[in-house]
């Protein structure tokens, strides 16, 4: 097929099998109709997945929900545990820490932002912390967990989850329900990728048994190889190791001996920062770093000698860019996952990247031609999604108060991207957090990251002062007593594990 064909898009090859791979086929076989399109996953078993990402955040819960999956069935299967939030350690400053919930803080009253009320009576008698005002927080640092009830209206439905799951448990999940859809799988080796010599299409890729297999559109899912979208089609990259500095991470699982808690920790280290990752089996531990600050060896002493369980399998050293492909979609070949590009996991945004690189390749799906129009539209919002994130990232590091080595002293002169510069000087301010087009991360998990890193603004947005003191601050103190009292009834999250997620 050329890029002015007029015959329907039939054949779709996803070259690669990790999480990404996996992903794209259970979608695509979901939603595409199998009778007209054919869909080809090649993977090499000589070619081992990254074999990390592990943590999630919420749009998964939809994801999964799309491909018709049963949540007990899938938590049991991939060994997973329900994640509320993640705990930020020594980020702000050594020996503080803060949560960043998923779920709204309270709820606006007279259409004042509930944080706006918080920050003008902050300081009054039986007030509290933000916290406080968010189910999902209080159920996090009890230990405890329930999904969300299906009444809108009641304190239950703000609760807002993810999972941490064992990602290869995960991709051969999603294996089992793509191959019922009908998607084929070819374990070979791509050695070559054949293009058209005219328009640089590619039209085959060709395996190192001899045999090949052609397609109309391939997805990229080979991880930071890139196989196709950089090794044939030389599409480039945006390299931002300028602004996130990190560069590699050592990754290494251990025995769980404890119950699960119901979210993600990551502590600041020296020189970069320490994931802990729960899940029913085992815990997913490393270290993320900077190798211009630190030599790998001495990283992995900092992560051996800061982990509380035996060691289950040996240390893994990855290497990674921070940045982006210049193109996500170039010809006929979309690059979804870490060929597309890849922000560290400070707030575990990958896999969600992989999931919207997929529901906008089936919003903007090509049915007979490639049209600029779609691929260009559909870059336009890969990219803003990227330096959306990347912003969010930066957050975290440049507010810190840490000055106890070159790293963060480094990392606090960085300058701000000018659109992350915006959104500070309008927290700090009056607290105002906007959202752009289609952002990911909401208000609330703006104003989370920005009150955990000790970003506090000035004051508050006026309309607060309009309301009536005293019955602001009753709706205000009875709002938290209902969500201290509805966080003691809730099940601990093991409970809720055992009872009806439980892996054999
Ligand atoms: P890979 O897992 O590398 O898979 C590549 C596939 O391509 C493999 O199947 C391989 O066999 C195949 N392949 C490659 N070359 C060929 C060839 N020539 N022929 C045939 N097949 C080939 N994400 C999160 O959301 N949360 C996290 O907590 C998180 N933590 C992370 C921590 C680290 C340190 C890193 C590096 C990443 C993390 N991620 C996280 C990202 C996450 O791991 C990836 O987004 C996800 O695993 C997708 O990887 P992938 O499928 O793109 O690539």
């Amino acid at each position: 097929m050329t890029q002015h064909s007029k015959d329907p898009i039939k054949n779709i090859v996803i070259v690669g099998g990790g999480t990404a791979g996996w992903m794209t086929a259970a979608a695509l076989s979901r939603l595409l109709n199998c009778k007209t399109t054919s869909i080809t996953l090649i993977e090499s078993d000589e070619i081992s997945t990254i074999g990390v990402g592990e943590a999630t955040i919420p749009p998964i819960v939809n994801f999964n929900k799309i491909l018709g999956i049963n949540e007990n069935e899938f938590v049991a299967k991939t060994q997973a545990t329900f994640k509320l939030g993640i705990k930020f350690e020594d980020w702000h400053k050594l020996n503080t820490s803060y949560l960043h919930p998923f779920g709204e803080y309270g709820m606006a009253m007279q259409g004042v932002a509930f944080h706006q009320l918080w920050l003008k009576y902050r300081n009054h008698k039986g007030v509290g912390s933000l916290d406080e005002y968010c189910l999902s927080a209080m159920a996090a640092l009890k230990g405890k967990f329930l999904s969300p009830g299906p009444d809108p209206h009641a304190i239950l439905s703000t609760i807002s989850y993810a999972y941490h799951f064992d990602a290869a448990l995960y991709a051969k999940f999603l294996r089992s329900a793509a191959e019922s859809q009908n998607t084929k799988r070819i374990e070979g080796k791509v050695k070559q990728v054949v293009q058209d010599s005219q328009t640089g299409f590619i039209e085959k890729v060709v395996l190192d048994n001899g045999y090949y297999i052609a397609g109309d559109l391939f997805i990229d899912c080979t991880g930071f190889r890139g196989l196709l979208i950089e090794g044939a089609l030389k599409t480039g990259y945006d390299d931002w190791s300028d602004i996130l500095p990190c560069d590699r991470a050592i990754a290494i699982q251990t025995k769980s001996d404890t119950r699960p808690p119901p979210y993600t920790i990551s502590t600041a280290r020296q020189c970069g920062w320490q994931w802990r990752i729960p899940l029913q089996h085992r815990n997913g531990n490393g270290l993320v770093y900077s190798s211009q600050h630190i030599s790998d060896s001495a990283a992995s002493d900092i992560l051996l000698s800061n982990l509380d369980e035996p060691t289950v399998s040996s240390p893994l050293t990855i290497k990674f860019t921070t940045g982006k492909r210049k193109k996500a979609w170039n010809k006929n070949c979309v690059a979804i996952g870490l060929s597309a590009g890849f922000i560290e996991p400070l707030e575990s945004t990958s896999i969600h990247l992989i999931q919207s690189g997929i529901s906008r390749l089936i919003a903007l799906f090509p049915d007979t031609q490639f049209r600029p129009v779609e691929i260009d539209e559909y870059n336009r919002q890969t990219d803003l999604q990227y330096l959306q994130i990347r912003d969010f990232i930066l957050l975290h590091y440049i507010a810190t108060q840490r000055d106890d080595s070159d790293f963060w002293n480094d990392i606090k002169s960085i300058p701000l991207p000018d659109s992350l510069q915006q959104k500070v000087d309008l927290f700090s301010n009056k607290g105002k957090i906007v959202r752009h087009d289609k952002e990911l991360f909401a208000e609330t998990n703006w104003l989370a990251v920005f009150l955990g890193q000790g970003i506090f603004p000035a004051t508050w947005d006026p309309f607060a002062d309009a309301m009536p003191e005293e019955e602001t601050l009753k709706a205000i103190k009875s709002l938290r007593a209902a969500i201290a009292d509805l966080s003691n009834k809730l099940p601990t999250h093991q409970q809720y594990i055992d009872r009806y997620c439980r892996a054999n």
